[in-house]
């Protein structure tokens, strides 16, 4: 019985792992962070943020695809290896491609959206224009909103996301953390001001 609680749940975590692997590598390259503050500081809302926005979008989606892999390994594993196994691949990775799909036709949010890359824009153009907070306007991305650097004031209600930056908390933490968490924030939006 717990050999097969195990294995069931060694398929589990393999394949909760192989759907992460686009989000949890590919942006933490180091060539790919250059341009940014090291996590977990501030993030200048520029146009490189706007892109991580929909770069973190593509990764998550990718995530989808890399589902088939388990799903693959999964079915093998069950034709002719363990079928416990076999079965904890197939349910992990069947329930995520079942769960962004409903998500995505129901129109639940993931932490990176277009509409969150819409709303950035906006930010930065504002502290380019004549409306701007004041007149050394520096919007940066805090933990839980976006606010001028300046004047302090709070330009976005909106906590920040995993933005794929190398983790401060170092690989494992890091990975073990966003395993858990999905990248969303690990805080709430603070209150209207
Ligand atoms: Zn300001």
């Amino acid at each position: 019985m717990w050999a097969i609680l195990i294995e069931f749940l060694v398929g589990a975590i393999l394949a909760h792992l192989i759907t992460r692997i686009p989000l949890l590598t590919f942006p933490r390259l180091r060539a790919w962070n250059v341009q940014f503050a090291p996590h977990p500081e501030p993030v200048y809302v520029g146009s490189h943020l706007i892109q991580r926005i929909l770069h973190m979008r593509a990764f998550y989606w990718l995530g989808l695809f890399f589902a088939l892999i388990p799903l693959v390994f999964g079915w093998l594993s069950l034709a002719y290896g363990s079928a416990p196994i076999g079965f904890g691949m197939w349910t992990v990775s069947g329930w995520l491609v079942l769960s962004r799909v409903t998500a995505f036709i129901a129109g639940e949010e993931h932490p990176w959206t277009k509409q969150l890359a819409m709303r950035l824009q906006l930010v930065k153009n504002e502290s380019e224009s004549d409306d701007q907070c004041c007149t050394f306007s520096n919007p940066v991305w805090e933990i839980s909103a976006v606010r001028c650097t300046t004047c302090g004031k709070n330009l976005l209600n909106i906590p920040r996301p995993d933005l794929g930056r190398p983790r401060s908390d170092g690989w494992i933490r890091g990975f073990v953390r966003l395993l858990l968490t999905d990248g969303q924030p690990i805080v709430a939006s603070e209150e209207e001001e």
